[in-house]
């Protein structure tokens, strides 16, 4: 048969490693893998022969080896990419959240080089702990008496109710009982900490006399959560913290503030919804305040808890806390966001999150109409351009239902027919380039909103090496 001839006829192995090509291979991922490459090279054209029926030809050693480097080259392009996050969602959790300043890049990057005295007292060449290392930060920032950091805010909930409330109740009101994105729910993180939940009031409605009567000698704790990515609207009521704290007082019960994102500035001054600051939620009486690194404060994944030094010091004794810390690359990258806080005048222009939740809607136009035409050139003839507003959101369960005025570029297909297809493809051309586009599909077009777009000049290079034509992307 022709086809066993082609079968016969195909290099081996040997043959296909004696080529310039998988020279290139063996020099570039090593004798093992390229091995393996040109061996799945060869399985594959077998397969693929046999599948065929009549083929009278077979590949080249070096046709072969090509195969086999380019298998190499595309598995060696890393799993954790850089993309342009064009999706609107500044605090996006699956595109990472917070882009770090610049000096925090710096800080995590000499650190990561060089030995840091980590838990090393320099004054004293004893031991020293890593937490004091950005303590008085956080508490010159927030007006806490003392402050720890863990792995991330879900970590700092977990500890805290493992500290104070073990084998104990913790009240909280049934309006708060959240569940957040990857599986975060409060009642779960409550059993894992082996408190036992007391749910008091209604979905909409808690008032203090609900926390009083819930309040006995089994109370470890009472919680507030932020209800972070929900709003419960209409015929509502909550507690304040403050009014908890004086309900709770009288007890002598500590009230825990879970503020989730929590920012340390207030936002109005951005222009922004207003949303209670660290500092507001420890000045309202929280015994402790938890809130995240990568959330609004724009910083690296981290969870802190401010507040009583007494908590704190039992919070810090807890063997848990071993588990949950932060590591040296994180903790400098941590301590330089913080001392950005210092200057709140120049923290829009430093601390990226900030500077792209405040761009005006003006300046994120004028970007998209400079870089409109390069978008239509790169789509081609199947696709309309156009640049408009759009609505960007926050993210990360940061006042979930403001969204901020933007701009950005819309590329609809000409075509009715066939258009969902042609949009949807063309979303996973853009996330298929060297450096991923994200952006959203929304009312039959591609939407790629700019506010995040920092590197212009990266993006006009992917838009330039777009194969160009929509023909290309049915
Ligand atoms: C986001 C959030 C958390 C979890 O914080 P991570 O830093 O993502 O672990 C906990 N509580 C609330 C209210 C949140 O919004």
């Amino acid at each position: 048969m022709v086809r066993d001839a082609a079968l016969r006829r195909l290099p081996s192995v040997d043959e296909v490693l004696k080529t310039g090509t998988a020279a290139v291979a063996v020099d570039r991922f090593g004798r093992p893998a390229a091995v393996a490459a040109v061996r799945a090279a060869l399985d594959e054209t077998r397969t693929a022969l046999r599948a065929q029926g009549a083929a009278d030809t077979a590949p080249s050693a070096d046709t072969l080896a090509q195969a086999a480097l380019a298998r190499l080259v595309a598995d060696a392009t890393p799993a954790v990419r850089p993309v342009l996050n064009l999706t609107g969602v500044v605090l996006h959790t699956n595109l990472g959240r917070a882009v770090l300043a610049e000096t925090a890049v710096e800080a995590a990057v000499a650190a990561m080089r060089r030995t840091v005295a980590l838990e090393f007292d320099l004054s004293t060449g004893r031991r020293g702990e890593r937490d004091g290392l950005v303590r008085d930060l956080l508490c010159e920032l927030t007006g806490a008496e003392d402050a720890t950091l863990v792995n991330n805010n879900a970590a700092a909930v977990l500890l805290v109710l493992n500290t104070l409330a073990k084998d104990r109740e913790a009240i909280v009101s049934r309006g708060e009982l959240i569940e957040i994105g990857g599986a975060f729910r409060m009642p779960d993180i409550m059993a894992r900490a082996g408190t036992v939940l007391v749910e008091v009031g209604t979905t909409n409605r808690t008032h203090p006399g609900d926390y009083a009567e819930a309040l006995s000698e089994r109370t470890g704790l009472v919680l507030k959560v932020h209800t972070s990515n929900y709003r419960i609207e209409g015929f509502t009521a909550a507690v304040s913290a403050k009014e908890l704290v004086a309900i709770a007082r009288e007890r002598n019960v500590p009230v825990v503030d879970d503020l989730g994102s929590g920012t340390l500035v207030d936002l109005a001054r951005f222009g922004l919804a207003r949303e209670p600051t660290v500092a507001e939620a420890v000045a309202a009486g929280a015994d402790l305040v938890t809130f995240s690194g990568d959330k609004l404060l724009g910083g690296p994944q981290a969870g802190f808890v401010v507040g009583r030094k007494d908590l704190i010091q039992r919070i810090n004794r807890n063997p848990m806390k071993r588990a949950l810390r932060i590591d040296k690359i994180r903790l400098a990258a941590v301590e330089a966001t913080l001392r950005l806080y210092r200057d709140p005048d120049r923290l829009a222009d430093r601390l990226p999150t900030l500077r792209h939740l405040a761009r005006p809607q003006a300046e994120i136009l004028a970007q998209a109409r400079r870089i409109a035409p390069a978008l239509a050139a790169a789509l081609g003839d199947g696709f309309e351009v156009t640049a408009g507003d759009c609505a960007s959101q926050i993210g990360s369960g940061a006042l979930p239902q403001a969204t901020l005025a933007s701009a950005g570029l819309f590329a609809r297909p000409r075509d009715e027919r066939g258009a969902g297809r042609a949009v949807e493809s063309l979303a996973k051309a853009l996330r298929e380039q060297p450096v991923p586009v994200i952006g959203r599909i929304a009312d039959g077009a591609v939407v790629l909103d700019l506010r995040c777009l920092d590197d212009e000049s990266g993006f006009l290079q992917v838009l330039a090496s777009m194969p160009g034509g929509a023909d290309a992307l049915a």
